[in-house]
C-alpha cells in the first residue's frame, strides 16, 4: 500500500479532525478548543484537546498529539497508509494505486507474498496441532503446560512436523514464487545437494503477528531438552525484531484500558498471563528490548512494568532495559517475582489476584537498582561507597530535578550518608559528562537556559500560528542562537516550508516524519497567540531577547574565566573553559 502525497493532502484538507475524533471520544467545546477524556492515557478530568481551525489534537496529560492521520494510526494501532485509507473512505475520496513506481510495486508484491505464505503456513501448523495424529504429542505438551484450547485458537498455535520437507511441499503445491519462499526463512537451501528443507521441525509453533493482525514471522519451541530451545524466523522484509512485540495485536486494547503494560520475556509467560486475565501484556522474545519497542508501546500505555525472572540473567536483562526506559522518559516499574518463579509458573500456581497484588508492589527503577546494588556490594563502608558510585550514574539520567532530589534523599537515608555528600557525587558525575550542557554549578546560567528554552518554544509556536513572521525570523539568523538542538531542528524544518500556503500547520505536520516531532509540533501549535498584539513587534522582541541572553551567557563565562585565572583557582578554571568550549562547539556545528 502506498498513498501518493497529493492524496494525503487531499485527505488532510477534506477531513475534519473534530468529526473524526468524535467517533471515539466525547468532545465538548470550551473556548477555542474541544476537550475530552484522552484515549491514550487514563484520566478523570479531560486534558485531551482538539483544535478545529488548526486541525490538530494535543493531550496536556500525556503529550500525545498530531493531525487526523496520526490520531487514527495511534488510536487503531495501524500503519500510515491504512489510516489514510480509512479516513479517505469516510470522506469518499478514492485512492488509485496506479501511481506506484516499479521499485515500490516490487517491494509491495514481495511483502504481500510473504504475508500470504506465512498465513498459509500458519494454517498448516495449526491443523497439524489440532487435527492430525502427528499432533498428539504437541497437544499433550500444551495441556501439561496448562494452555487452554481457547488460547491455542486465539493465538493460532501450531505444530511443525518432525520431517524435513513438509513446508517445502506446501510451498511447491501452492506454487509460491521461489524468491518469496526463500526470503520467508521458512525453508533453507541444502548445502550438499540441490533442494530445500524446513527450518522448523518438531516444534510447538507460535505465529508472531504485527499490530495489523498479519503474520510477520514464527517462533518455535522444542518439547524436550533439545537445543536450541527456541528458534525464531530470521529478519525479513516483514519481520523486524526490534519493532515487533509478541501479543501486542491482542493486548493493545487492554493496555489502553489499564493505562499500563506488563513486559515479559517469553511466549509461555505471555500466554499464561493472558489466559489468567492479565491481558495488558506483551513479550519481547529473547531479543533485547529496543527504543523502538518502547516508543511503540508508549502509543498504547504511558506506564510500563518490566516483569523479569529473579535469576542473575533476568536481573542483568532488566538493568539493560532500564537505560532505554530512562532515555525514553517512561514511567517504569520493575517486578521481580518472589521465589524461583517466572511469570508463567507464578500465575499458574497462585492465580490472577496474587499476581496483581504482587504487581502493585513493583519497585520504581531506582528502588530496584539500589536493591541490586546493595545485594552486590553489601553495606560495609567500602560497599556503600561502591553503591554510591553505581547509583550516581543512574541518578544523572533522571531529567526531572524534583524527582532526582527525592531519590538522592532516599539514597542518602538508605546508605546513612550525608545528603550533601550524595549530591556532590552526583554533581561530579554531571560535570564529567561530555554531552551535558547544563551544569549544576552556576544557578544563573541555568536560569538563563530555562528562559532560553521558553523563548525558543514561544518562537516555534509563533512560526506555526503566525507564519507571516517567518521571513523576519529567517533574516535575523536567530536560530543559531538557540540552546535547544531539538527546537532548532524543528524551527529549521518549519522555515524550509512555504509560509504563504494555506493550512500551514497541516502542511508542517504532514512533513514531520516521526511521531515525536509531530507531537511536539501539535503542542506548540496548540498555544494561542493573541491577535490584538502586533505580531511583528512581538517577533522582533523575541528575536532580540534570545540573541541577547545567549550573548550574555557567553560574556559571563568569559569574565569568570578571567577572574578564576587571576585567583588561580585552577579547578574552576578548567571547568569554565570546558564549558566555553562546549558552547563554541555548539556554534560551530551550525
Ligand atoms: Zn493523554
Amino acid at each position: 500500500m502506498y498513498i501518493p502525497e497529493e492524496k494525503v493532502s487531499e485527505i488532510l484538507n477534506t477531513s475534519d479532525i473534530v468529526d473524526v475524533i468524535s467517533e471515539s471520544v466525547i468532545l465538548k467545546k470550551s473556548g477555542r478548543n474541544f476537550f475530552g477524556l484522552c484515549p491514550f492515557h487514563s484520566e478523570k478530568t479531560p486534558s485531551f484537546s482538539v483544535n478545529a481551525s488548526k486541525q490538530i489534537f494535543h493531550c496536556f496529560g500525556c503529550s500525545a498529539g498530531g493531525n487526523v492521520l496520526s490520531y487514527i494510526m495511534k488510536y487503531h494501532g495501524i500503519s500510515f497508509p491504512e489510516a489514510a485509507k480509512m479516513v479517505a473512505r469516510k470522506y469518499n475520496i478514492t485512492i488509485e494505486s496506479e501511481t506506484i513506481n516499479p521499485a515500490k510495486r516490487k517491494e509491495i508484491h514481495l511483502k504481500e507474498g510473504l504475508f500470504r505464505l506465512n498465513k498459509t503456513v500458519m494454517g498448516f501448523y495449526f491443523d497439524e496441532l489440532k487435527k492430525s495424529s502427528n499432533g498428539v504429542k504437541a497437544r499433550n505438551y500444551l495441556k501439561q503446560r496448562g494452555i487452554s484450547d481457547d488460547i491455542i485458537q486465539q493465538f493460532k498455535l501450531g505444530f511443525s512436523l518432525d520431517a524435513w520437507e513438509s513446508i517445502v511441499q506446501v510451498i511447491r503445491k501452492q506454487k509460491v514464487d521461489r524468491n518469496i519462499a526463500v526470503q520467508s526463512g521458512l525453508i533453507l537451501e541444502r548445502k550438499q545437494e540441490k533442494g530445500y528443507y524446513d527450518r522448523f521441525r518438531n516444534r510447538i509453533m507460535f505465529p508472531i503477528f504485527d499490530v495489523n493482525m498479519q503474520v510477520a514471522g514464527f517462533g518455535g519451541r522444542v518439547m524436550d531438552d533439545a537445543m536450541p530451545k527456541y528458534m525464531n524466523s530470521p529478519e525479513t522484509p516483514i519481520y523486524n525484531k526490534s519493532r515487533i512485540l509478541y501479543g501486542l495485536h491482542e493486548a493493545k486494547q487492554y493496555c489502553r484500558q489499564k493505562g499500563f503494560v506488563y513486559i515479559v520475556e517469553g511466549y509461555f509467560d505471555f500466554l499464561s498471563l493472558y489466559q489468567h486475565g492479565i491481558k495488558n501484556t506483551v513479550a519481547t522474545l529473547g531479543t533485547a528490548l529496543t527504543s523502538d519497542h518502547v516508543r511503540i508501546l508508549k502509543g498504547y500505555a504511558p506506564k510500563m512494568v518490566l516483569v523479569f525472572d529473579s535469576d542473575a540473567a533476568g536481573i542483568s536483562a532488566a538493568k539493560r532495559s532500564i537505560k532505554i526506559f530512562m532515555k525514553e522518559g517512561v514511567d517504569t516499574r520493575v517486578l521481580v517475582l518472589p521465589g524461583d518463579n517466572d511469570p508463567d509458573s507464578y500465575v499458574t500456581k497462585h492465580g490472577q489476584d496474587a499476581f496483581n497484588t504482587c504487581a502493585s508492589k513493583a519497585k520504581t527503577v531506582m528502588q530496584f537498582l539500589l536493591q541490586v546494588s546493595i545485594e552486590t556490594h553489601g553495606l560495609s563502608v567500602e560497599g556503600r561507597i561502591r553503591i554510591l558510585n553505581d547509583m550516581k550514574q543512574h541518578l544523572i539520567l533522571i531529567q526531572d530535578t524534583a524527582l532526582r532530589s527525592l531519590y538522592v534523599k532516599e539514597l542518602a537515608e538508605t546508605l546513612n550518608i550525608d545528603e550533601k555528600a550524595v549530591l556532590e557525587k552526583v554533581r561530579d558525575q554531571y560535570l564529567n559528562r561530555s554531552d551535558k550542557r547544563l551544569s549544576l554549578m552556576d544557578e544563573n546560567i541555568n536560569e538563563d537556559m530555562l528562559e532560553s528554552d521558553r523563548r525558543e518554544e514561544q518562537m516555534v509556536s509563533m512560526m506555526l500560528n503566525r507564519p507571516e513572521t517567518i521571513e523576519k525570523i529567517k533574516d535575523s539568523d536567530v536560530l543559531k542562537y538557540f540552546y535547544s538542538e531539538k527546537l532548532k531542528q524543528l524551527a529549521k524544518k518549519i522555515i524550509s516550508m512555504d509560509p504563504k500556503k494555506e493550512a500551514f500547520i497541516t502542511n508542517v505536520m504532514a512533513n514531520m516524519k516521526n511521531n515525536e516531532d509531530q507531537e511536539l509540533i501539535a503542542s506548540y501549535a496548540m498555544k494561542d497567540f493573541d491577535s490584538e498584539q502586533d505580531v511583528h513587534q512581538t517577533a522582533r522582541s523575541l528575536i532580540n531577547r534570545i540573541i541577547r541572553v545567549r550573548k550574555k551567557q557567553e560574556n559571563t563565562l568569559t569574565n569568570k574565566i578571567i577572574s578564576a585565572e587571576k585567583g588561580s583557582d585552577s579547578e574552576v578554571m578548567e571547568l569554565l573553559k570546558q564549558k566555553q568550549a562546549e558552547i563554541q562547539q555548539l556554534h560551530s556545528r551550525l
